[in-house]
């Protein structure tokens, strides 16, 4: 049987970007550019000034020199025409320069009367102007390949002129429900009946994770069934399920992907909860064979989907950072198989203390619920006290702190 590491490391040898497709920048955010992005000018376009003053060619004045206003140049106008020696010309932040001018005097640092200005003091040449080009020159890269784009990427590719960019396609993935159990949220479950609540925690992540959620409802446990829902969800870029890869008489999954052409990954790895899992494809599509436990299935999605949509998604970084933490309750050894505690994050001074969740039991959509971190515990190790330094997988940001000091 893999280990966690084993089975991580064949996903992301397996799994490669998705193809680019160009989008406009506003459907942009949070993909990966494929392509690098070029300016297409120059950044500022021409010198301007970067301060509410005065501007004028430097000519070695000193505090107490006076200069005859000569004009207004606000942001969105200009200036051609030449100062005459002894002149300066009022200017607002962002306005370009009127040509020979070459240092800004801010409004604080001058005494106005009338048409004239005396200044208060000494300017250095060239104080207080924004180059042409000095941001970005055109023709230059803007952001390379690869490149995540948050809303701080945003700004300076609009300002550059991208309005659409090339980015690697978001991930489609289909999500398929297996339990002759399960009945849809809206109906009311009969004898022996649950929700598929799967669904809903899954939809939900690959939501936050940007991908392009595709429902393929609830097959019921016979091959039939299973089969012509699966035959769908080959046609997405990943095809998750849930439940059924267990070893029970009613675990059709893994025999009915066979029949349609199913290369198996792995089956089976050495954790707690999720041990059922199986990875595959079938052509160009990955295929998660997740356990229908809720805490199994949304582990096992964390481990192993979340890392490969992430690289298919273009993303550099495909595993969740890893957080040093205190843990604050003991946790107890002994068992064989690596365990992932699902517990929550407080900050304390600076630190982050982790809590793993009252109720691991995998059946439970409690333990999920509330989480931040899964806490890896390696096979066979002895009991952790509290108060000990772990790490742990960061799942999403803990809950802000109070004000500071
Ligand atoms: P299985 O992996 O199919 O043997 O299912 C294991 C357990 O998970 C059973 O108790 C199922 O009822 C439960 N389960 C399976 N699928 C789902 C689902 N979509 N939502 C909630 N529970 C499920
Ligand atoms: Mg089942």
């Amino acid at each position: 049987m893999l280990t966690y590491k084993e089975a991580v490391a064949l996903i992301l040898r397996t799994v490669a970007p998705l193809s680019g497709e160009d989008v406009s920048l506003g459907q942009a955010l949070g993909r990966v550019l494929s392509e690098p992005v070029t300016a297409r000018w120059d950044l500022p376009p021409a010198d301007n000034s970067a301060m509410d003053g005065y501007a004028f060619p430097f000519a070695g004045q000193e505090a107490g020199c006076e200069l005859r206003v000569a004009g207004f140049v606000p942001a969105g106008a200009s200036h051609e025409t030449l100062l005459a020696p002894g002149e300066a010309i009022k200017i607002m932040t962002g306005a370009p320069l009127p040509p020979g001018c070459d240092t800004v005097v801010p409004i604080e640092d001058v005494k106005a009367s009338g048409a004239t200005i005396r200044l208060e003091a000494t300017p250095k040449a060239g104080q207080h102007v924004r180059r042409r080009g000095e941001e970005l020159r055109a023709g230059e890269t803007v952001l390379p390949a690869g490149t995540s784009l948050h809303s701080g990427e945003m700004g300076i590719l609009a300002a550059a002129g991208a309005q659409r960019v090339r980015t690697v396609r978001t991930p489609r993935v289909a999500l398929l429900s297996t339990g002759d159990e399960l009945v849809e949220l809206g109906q009311t479950p009969g004898p022996g009946q649950i929700v598929n609540s799967n669904y809903h925690l899954l939809a939900a992540r690959l939501t936050e994770e940007g991908c392009m959620v595709i429902p393929l409802g609830i097959a019921r446990d016979e091959r039939g069934d299973l089969g012509a829902r699966i035959a769908r969800g080959l046609e997405a870029d990943v095809l998750i399920t849930t439940g059924g890869v267990s070893v029970g008489d009613r675990d059709h999954v893994q025999e009915t992907l066979l029949a349609q052409g199913f290369e198996l990954g792995f089956w089976k790895v050495a954790i707690k909860p999720g041990k059922p899992v199986l990875f595959g494809r079938c052509g160009s599509t990955l295929i998660f064979g997740l356990p229908g436990n809720p805490a199994a299935s949304a582990a096992t999605f964390e481990l192993f989907a979340r890392p490969a949509l992430r690289r298919l998604a273009g993303h550099g970084d495909p595993l969740q950072p890893r957080l040093a933490v205190t843990l604050t309750t003991a946790v107890s050894g002994g068992e064989k198989r690596q365990r992932f505690l699902w517990g929550t994050l407080v900050e304390r001074d600076g630190r982050y203390l982790f809590t793993p969740s009252g109720r691991q039991g995998s059946g439970q959509n409690r333990s999920i619920q509330g989480s931040q971190a899964l806490l890896p515990v390696p096979g066979g190790s002895a009991e952790i006290s509290a108060g000990s330094e772990v790490e742990v997988l960061l799942l999403r940001l803990p809950p802000g702190a109070a004000l500071p000091a």
